[in-house]
């Protein structure tokens, strides 16, 4: 749907008559966040990620799991209607990875199915490492400069009531951005770590490292946690889930007390890994969707693509 100023003006407060609509503000401390917003021209700018990605609707920190009650255990309500407008590609794919992580997250897939996403074509930063990308992870509506799409049946309604007339729904693919990778994982990166385990970055990068995790939070796909019973005098048992992280010293550190990643050098080494080349059921799939929060985020200055562009080529035949 052609998107004319007067359309893109009445999206959003179509959208607030539905769900609690947050978009990507700037404020006045200079930093971008989710904030309520009304009208369009309160998104920052594109480009402009917000601080934190969608997984702190998804998976917020600490949450709430259940509640002991009535001879069992009663689920928290979490399904709040909540749409989040001005989504950048690389986000919408990390909720695409994240829900790939949580299909068998009966939390998450609640969260999930009251959650709507509209995307918005991007302007990458330098610190960006995104996959040229034909066409945008899923979405549930996507705005470039002129048009409005659809990707869901949601969308489909969305601008059905915004057409006032006959239905004008396309599934034809939008632009997400003019960007290329300015430099992207190589394609020889799995064989590479493979040949690099020892390689001098990891210790380099490791002494540099000040294990305070800041890059794990940002990113739209780390989804580490830790449960937590509270078992008060009075008052039920309640179960959280609580954010972990692989930086921290005991992300690793198991009864009997051995740690299976004692010192830095591991710990990145292990970061860097699951993150690149995937682990678990998604092992060969990277997380990483190259929104650059790491890089900025970082008080070393550690830049992912540095250390996988320091580790050796990989041996012939070894890819
Ligand atoms: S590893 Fe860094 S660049 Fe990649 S998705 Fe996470 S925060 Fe973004
Ligand atoms: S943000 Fe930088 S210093 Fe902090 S844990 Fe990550 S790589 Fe280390």
């Amino acid at each position: 749907m052609a998107l004319t100023g007067t359309l893109q003006h009445r999206l959003l407060p179509h959208l607030a008559g539905q769900a609690r609509v947050l978009g990507t503000r700037r404020e006045a401390d200079g930093v971008v966040r989710w904030g309520e917003v009304t009208a369009w021209s309160e998104l920052a700018p594109p480009g402009e990620l917000p601080q934190l990605p969608p997984k702190v609707w998804l998976l917020p920190s600490p949450e709430l799991l259940w509640t002991e009650g009535g001879g069992g255990f009663v689920p928290a309500a979490n399904d709040e209607a909540l749409v989040l407008v001005g989504v950048a590609t690389c986000d919408l794919a990390g909720v695409a990875w994240l829900d790939q992580a949580g299909a068998d997250d009966g939390s998450y897939r609640r969260r999930r199915r009251s959650l709507r996403l509209v995307g918005r074509a991007c302007q990458p930063l330098p610190s960006c490492s995104c996959p040229p990308r034909t066409s945008p992870p899923p979405f549930d509506l996507f705005v470039d400069d002129d048009w409005l799409w659809s990707g869901s049946a949601w969308g489909d309604g969305v601008l059905a009531a915004l057409a006032e007339g006959p239905r004008v729904v396309t599934h034809a693919v939008p632009k997400t951005s003019a960007h290329a990778a300015t430099l992207a994982p190589p394609a020889d990166l799995a064989a590479r770590f493979r040949a690099g385990q020892e390689a001098p970055v990891w210790a380099a990068t490791a002494a540099r490292c000040l294990a305070c995790g800041a890059c794990s939070v940002v990113c739209p796909t780390c989804n580490c946690f830790d449960v937590v019973d509270t078992a008060p005098l009075a008052g039920p048992v309640q179960r959280w889930r609580v954010a972990d992280n692989c930086f921290f010293r005991d992300h690793a550190l198991v009864a009997g007390g051995h740690n299976f990643r004692p010192d830095r050098t591991a710990r990145l080494k292990f970061r860097f890994e699951h993150k690149l080349l995937g682990f678990g059921p998604l092992r060969g799939q990277s997380s990483c969707v190259g929104c650059g929060r790491c890089v900025r985020a970082c008080p070393a200055r550690i830049d992912l693509r540095e250390v996988w562009a320091a580790l050796p080529a990989a041996p012939e035949g070894g890819g």
